[in-house]
């Protein structure tokens, strides 16, 4: 990345995961950058807390990591994942491929990733100060407003631009809410989520397969689990908060027991602390945030979560942050200083993305705690991928281009996705594949569909 002499410092707002990485773009544009987040400097030891453990880190993600230099670096503590496995009530188990051989995700530990990322930002000379937590932003002064989280002490600080990566609940998005035609919408998920854990086995191993995502999917709702290092898988019950089941049937052991029984029955050997966790951790929420602008004149921008916060369904939360950052950086490479066409084009190019990925995690949630138990819906995969593996160059599964095709925008992925799902509806019905799956005219009725898709 080439520097720009400048006078000119920065300020970003929020040292987490995409705040972090974005100060280490902009120190070495040549920057003097100053971050300031609410939480102590966890490195030096307290409880990371906040939302999961573990994060799926897929090929956009790296996109934003490889051009600081760390990528391999965090691939190499990563845990890959290269598919599904799938548990059903009896136990019994299915694996199913992500994309094609050698194709994966990773599982990497959020307080690491986000360690490593100050640790180089502090290298690059970014100031990072801590404790401060933001609690309101003059746009019109240019002046930011802290308490302090020990001495309670308030303070204010100048800045000359300002870069929002505050997270889901901004409060440089709050600020910007006041001003004149800023849209803003938030909605839950009757669902919320529960951390629980499968430790390592005596002999430091994997209780399960190591290198796939868990799922066990159970309609309306559903557990999943990701490995991490030390041999451990940290799960999360994506489950409703009223009704039947729920978070809200369940206020005793007995509940808990009885309700595992039913539905994760394969799990509760490898849980010795199921009900010290389920009864002490706590139970997010899940929301989506959507607004517009993301800019405020040619002085404010909100990037990551603080613009666009999704559901965790696709894994992309992050890994959109990241490439929020790369696409921002490519684009000061064109603009340079004229920040009013910066971010004017940063934001009209990334809020479609945004809006696409939320539909997207949403859209997934349905497939992953419902269809993916479905044989219809598993056929429907396999014949995908069939056809991605004739027709690679024009047919790619929606999954691919949202995971490992970061050159296709998420808006672009979802518009291929939803005409190919609408052609995908058309082929299923024109024969019975699950008995001719082998036969020449599953073939001869992918050419055809083929042939309309290109036309
Ligand atoms: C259960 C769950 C699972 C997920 N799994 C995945 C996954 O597998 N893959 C993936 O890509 N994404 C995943 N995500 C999404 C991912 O966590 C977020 O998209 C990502 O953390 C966004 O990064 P960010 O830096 O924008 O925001 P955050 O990580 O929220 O960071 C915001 C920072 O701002 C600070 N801050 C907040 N308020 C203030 C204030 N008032 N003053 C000063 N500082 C402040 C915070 O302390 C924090 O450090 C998941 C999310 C959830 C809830």
């Amino acid at each position: 990345m080439a520097s720009t002499p400048t006078q000119q410092s920065l300020s970003v707002l929020g040292a987490g995961l995409v705040g972090s990485l974005l100060s280490i773009y902009l120190r070495r544009r040549g920057y003097e950058v100053d971050i300031y987040e609410r939480r102590p400097d966890l490195r030096r030891g307290g409880n990371y807390g906040g939302r999961s453990i573990n994060l799926a880190l897929s090929d956009r993600g790296f996109g934003g990591l490889n051009p600081v230099g760390i990528a391999d670096a965090i691939r190499s503590v990563g845990i890959p994942m290269y598919g599904r496995m799938m548990h059903d009530v009896d136990g019994k188990l299915t694996y199913q491929a992500y994309g094609k051989e050698g194709q994966c995700i990773y599982s990497v530990s959020r307080s690491g990733l986000n360690y490593k990322l100050m640790d180089l930002a502090e290298e690059e000379g970014v100031r990072l100060h801590f404790n401060l937590r933001c609690t309101d932003v003059d746009l019109q002064q240019k002046q930011l407003h802290f308490e302090h989280n020990d001495t309670h002490q308030r303070m204010s600080a100048p800045y000359e631009r300002l870069f929002g990566t505050d997270g889901a609940f901004s409060p440089l998005r709050n600020s910007m809410m006041k001003t004149d035609r800023f849209d803003y919408s938030q909605d839950y998920l009757e669902h919320g989520y529960k951390e629980l854990t499968i430790p390592a086995t005596a002999d430091g191993g994997f209780a399960m397969e190591k290198n796939a995502l868990h799922i066990w999917p159970r309609g309306h709702f559903m557990m999943i689990a990701l490995p991490n290092p030390d041999g451990s898988f940290t799960c999360t019950l994506f489950f409703p908060y009223e009704g039947d089941p729920s978070f809200s049937k369940i206020k005793t052991p007995a509940d808990l027991m009885a309700f595992f029984e039913t539905y994760f029955a394969d799990a509760i050997p490898l849980m010795p602390t199921l009900v010290e966790d389920y009864f002490a951790n706590p139970t997010p929420s899940l929301v989506t945030v959507r607004c517009f602008p993301w800019k405020y004149d040619n002085h404010a921008l909100l990037l990551g979560d603080a613009a666009h916060a999704i559901v965790p369904f696709y894994g992309q939360g992050m890994n959109c942050g990241f490439e929020d950052v790369r696409v921002f950086d490519e684009l000061f490479s064109k603009h340079g200083e004229n920040w009013e066409a910066l971010f004017g084009e940063f934001q009209q190019l990334r809020k479609a993305d945004g809006d696409a990925i939320a539909d997207l995690a949403k859209a997934n949630f349905i497939e992953m705690r419902d269809k993916v138990a479905d044989a219809e819906f598993l056929l429907r995969k396999n014949i995908e991928a069939r056809i991605y593996s004739r027709y690679p160059e024009t047919w790619i599964p929606l999954y691919t281009m949202v995971t490992f095709s970061p050159e296709i925008r998420y808006s672009e992925a979802l518009r291929r996705g939803q005409y190919q799902d609408r052609l995908m509806d058309g082929l299923m019905q024109q024969g019975d594949w699950h008995r001719d799956f082998d036969s020449p005219a599953l073939d001869a009725a992918i050419d055809d569909m083929i042939q309309t898709y290109q036309a």
